[in-house]
């Protein structure tokens, strides 16, 4: 039996980053895993998904060109574009494997981990391992209802539709998350004829009715797009039919379908009964999310795992708190997390950030059917909200769903992470004619539902365009 200071399980963001500041910590570590094969990120998530998008985006820009007086002829090649999506995305699985690769001697321990008790694992090789803290690690898969077993051939999950070597002609996506509309647009973009189905009318988890509106109406006009629709699936010789009901009703038939209906963490083969750890209706341990630990135990949980906050940086961020602290147990230091923020890659993109509801809260909007850079660019859609406390116009979340969401999202969640003030970014200098300049009009109607004094140097008129 291997006996040390902290045991990781599975080598994934949040695993690898809990293993290095552990060891930085001076603990003695192993990181098991059952295949060492490089992140979900770098295999089957952000990278291959963002590769496929940007092949989406590069034919969506041809065949709009004609907007701007430019004439373009195009032809996707779906094997070259599935060809430079693996390349590339092998080459960063490559660069994970090579980080794995330069481990210390007898860190990389292969094999499925299972408790035998709070801190000893069993590995499915019969190696057991014993560890004064335990972190658990071990991310999340895709979830696949029963109902589908009929048409298991052409289902498609992250883990396969990326070593597709042709894109097929049909493909239904079931589920309306980040994902599923991610990718739905992205094939759609490159000549799938995609149908969406989704039993919740809100898109990409979205609770505000007008960016709900402005999604369903953006994503319809892109694809075949079924929100509230209950649907049944069965075989058509090796294809795949669906039949729907809700707002509208129907049946098609499709080459393949991807399911996207969620990605619930990879916990049930761990043997967690062992643990005596207390664990919610869904069976995931209760932790307190500051120091990543699970009760009082010497057991620690992070990234997809916990299903608290599954994307890339909060996973790396978890990892390494979690390490820390298992490293240091039953000493524990506490991290103020920070604001709670996700990106859907869509065109426009959807950002999340913070609180966007509660007693006390006020909200500006600006909608970007009549902003002037997202003008000049024939982009002009979409609707944002910042939210503020009433009192003092601290700002404390938004929702965006407009042109350059991605990047005005990170400037909004790196404010309210500051704790700053809608009048104190009004003070910030804003370049004309960008995007940001959008977010003017949402934080001057917060200053003034909040009666906060703006700086009586500040303007309140707006160049053209802006
Ligand atoms: C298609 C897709 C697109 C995404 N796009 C984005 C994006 O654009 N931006 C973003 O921020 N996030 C995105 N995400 C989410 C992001 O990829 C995840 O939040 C992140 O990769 C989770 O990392 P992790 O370390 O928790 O899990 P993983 O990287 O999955 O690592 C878990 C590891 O644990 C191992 N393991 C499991 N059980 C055991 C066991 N019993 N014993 C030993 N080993 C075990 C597994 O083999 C695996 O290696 C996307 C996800 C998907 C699926």
């Amino acid at each position: 039996m291997k006996i040390l200071d902290v045991a990781i399980i599975g080598a994934g963001t949040a695993g690898l980053s809990a293993e290095r500041v552990a060891r930085s910590a001076g603990a003695s570590t192993v990181l098991v895993d059952e295949q060492f094969r490089g992140t979900t990120c770098a295999n089957v998530g952000c990278m291959p998904s963002k590769l496929l998008i940007a092949a989406a985006a590069a034919a969506h820009s041809v065949r709009r060109a004609s907007t701007f007086g430019v004439f373009a002829t195009h032809r996707i090649d779906a094997a070259a574009v599935m060809a430079r999506l693996r390349q590339q995305r092998d080459s960063f699985a490559a660069a994970t494997r090579e980080q794995i690769a330069r481990l210390p001697d007898g860190v990389r321990v292969r094999g499925k981990a299972r408790f035998l008790d709070t801190t000893t694992l069993e590995l499915s090789g019969g190696e057991r391992v014993r560890a004064r803290a335990v972190v658990i690690a071990t991310g999340a898969h895709p979830s696949i209802p029963e109902s589908f077993a009929p048409i298991r051939n052409c289902i498609l999950t992250n883990e396969t539709l990326f070593e597709l070597a042709q894109l097929p002609e049909s493909l239904a996506v079931v589920g309306a998350g980040p994902l599923g509309l991610e990718l739905a647009q992205a094939m759609a973009r490159l000549g799938v004829a995609v149908s969406l189905f989704d039993q919740k009318a809100a898109p990409g988890g979205i609770e505000d009715a007008a960016i709900a509106a402005c999604m369903r109406e953006a994503f319809a006009n892109e694809f075949d797009l079924h929100l509230g629709a209950r649907i049944q699936v069965a075989a058509a010789g090796d294809r795949a039919s669906i039949r729907w009901e809700g707002d509208s009703s129907g049946a098609r038939i499709f080459d393949r379908v991807l399911v996207a209906v969620g990605r619930p963490p990879n916990l049930a083969e761990l043997n967690l009964e062992a643990t005596g750890l207390r664990l919610d209706e869904r069976g995931i341990p209760v932790f307190d999310c500051e120091t990543l630990q699970c009760g009082d135990s010497p057991v620690f949980i992070a990234g997809d795992a916990s299903a608290d906050r599954p994307v890339l940086h909060e996973a790396q961020a978890e990892g390494s708190m979690a390490g820390f602290n298992a490293a240091r147990f039953p000493a524990e230091t506490r991290r103020r997390r920070s604001v709670p923020f996700s990106i859907m890659f869509t065109d426009p993109p959807l950002a999340l950030i913070g609180q966007r509801s509660g007693a006390g809260f006020i909200c500006g909007e600006t909608d970007y059917r009549d902003q002037g850079r997202a003008k000049v660019e024939a982009r002009a859609r979409g609707l944002l909200k910042i939210y503020a406390a009433a009192h003092d116009a601290a700002l404390k979340g938004a929702a965006l769903f407009c042109p350059g969401a991605d990047h005005l999202g990170h400037l909004l969640a790196w404010q309210i992470n500051a704790g700053a003030t809608a009048a104190a970014v009004l003070e910030q200098p804003f370049y004309h004619p960008t995007l940001e300049e959008g977010l003017k009009p949402a934080l001057r109607q917060i200053c003034a539902r909040a009666q906060v004094r703006v700086s009586p140097l500040e303007d309140s008129g707006s160049p053209s365009g802006a």
